[in-house]
């Protein structure tokens, strides 16, 4: 797979780059879940584009949500990181199947860049003055309304926009507590002015 070539070419580039002490082995894998039994977790977003297989149908997004997952085995003395592209399904289509993005290799050099920085600061704890960059937008890129139903990262709850919408639910719930707490309290003072009657 060309892609995956893409990915790990540049990612071997990168580590020989700060001259990392370890081996480490890059996988791509579709079916990855986030998990945290010795796993670091890093979800950056990315730019990418989609094209459909059934319709002629091509977009932009601002979407693409990358998840790695990164593990050092210290007594083998090598490591590894998993990564998985969250795909997106056409909205023109009445049955769609899931597609993956094409991303720009100098997105992807970006996505790479980013996360050698994190194995570099948490794992060899080496604080690098290199900052975090950002991804690139296409040329004439427009943002457009992002569609839950559409976006797989969002049905693993992993989307970056599907996050911010979990903050506002939280939020809402918060003050959706309140009034139920105070009923509580009310029922609580009733009871005990009951008992001191009797
Ligand atoms: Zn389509
Ligand atoms: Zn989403």
């Amino acid at each position: 797979m060309m892609e995956a070539r893409n990915w790990t070419t540049l990612f071997e580039d990168e580590l020989e780059r700060i001259a990392a002490p370890h081996e480490w082995a890059f996988t791509l894998d579709s079916t990855l879940q986030k998990q945290s039994d010795g796993w670091l977790i890093y979800t950056p977003w990315t730019f990418g584009r989609f094209r459909c297989s059934f319709c002629s149908n091509c977009w932009d997004s601002a979407q693409v949500n990358l998840l790695f997952l990164l593990k050092l085995y210290r007594f083998r003395r090598c490591g590894e990181v998993k990564l998985r592209i969250f795909k997106q399904k056409c909205r023109m289509c009445t049955f769609p199947v899931m597609e993956e993005p094409e991303i720009s290799q100098e997105n992807i050099r970006i996505a790479i860049a980013n996360l050698v920085n994190r194995i570099q600061r948490k794992i060899y704890g080496k604080n690098n003055c290199i900052k975090d960059q950002k991804p690139v937008a296409p040329d004439n890129y427009i943002e457009g309304p992002h569609k839950k139903e559409h976006c797989e990262a969002c049905q693993a709850k992993v989307c970056y926009t599907s996050m911010l919408n979990m903050d506002r639910n939280i939020k809402g719930d918060i003050f959706g507590l309140v009034p139920m707490l105070l009923a509580v309290l009310f029922i609580i003072i009733v009871i005990i002015i009951l008992i001191k009657c009797n």
